[in-house]
């Protein structure tokens, strides 16, 4: 084996994550290298993309301004496009939209609407269902993404109508990905190991 050559290692995306030359940027702030005023901004690039005011706003009816703006950041967008393995994919079909629906509002409410969740910022699993994948498309995976996504702070509970918003959030994010999930459960035979 040629040793002088370095083994590419598989591409690990992380929530601060950049591909800024490929217009995928992270808008974490970062507390210690940025001032106050690049609060918004890409931390490698310093990029403004994003109309703030207007995300913060968590307008159902903006939604599609949202996701545009999510995209713009790699881990989003990553997770908007890799494929959902199959046993979350079978997960969906055998619930259909319905039960998605109550899954997705329950995951919230354990995940990160407490004041302070367990194991925030890793409580939010890649993949076995597609509603991980949704969390992290969406920036509800955790209360720090929530916090400079969704302009709502750390350390307190989350409210009915937020619970409410990033259900409905995880459920368009599920409309698109799977555009032909039935309504009600289907029924998926088990993968055979
Ligand atoms: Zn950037
Ligand atoms: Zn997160």
């Amino acid at each position: 084996m040629d040793k002088s050559k370095p083994k590419l290692e598989p591409l690990e995306i992380t929530c601060t994550s950049t591909d800024c030359a490929s217009n995928l940027h992270c808008f974490k702030f970062h507390k210690k290298k940025m001032t106050a005023d690049k609060k918004g901004a890409c931390r490698s690039c310093g990029i403004k993309l994003v109309d703030w005011n207007r995300v913060h706003k968590r307008n159902i009816k903006d939604i599609a301004y949202t996701f545009k703006s999510l995209k713009y950041e790699l881990i989003r967008h990553h997770n908007w496009h890799i494929d959902i393995d199959l046993r979350a994919m079978n997960h969906a079909r055998r619930k259909g939209k319905k039960l998605m629906r109550i899954a997705a509002e329950k995951r919230i409410r354990s995940s990160v609407a407490p004041a302070n969740p367990p194991r925030d910022g890793t409580q939010t699993p890649r993949e076995g269902n597609i509603i991980y994948y949704a969390q992290h498309g969406t920036a509800c995976c955790c209360r720090k993404c929530i916090e400079y996504w969704h302009d709502i702070p750390q350390g307190r509970e989350l409210n009915v109508d937020e619970i409410q918003y990033f259900t409905d959030l995880i459920l368009d994010y599920i409309r698109d990905r799977l555009p032909d999930l039935k309504e009600e459960g289907v029924y998926v035979p088990k993968i055979k190991s």
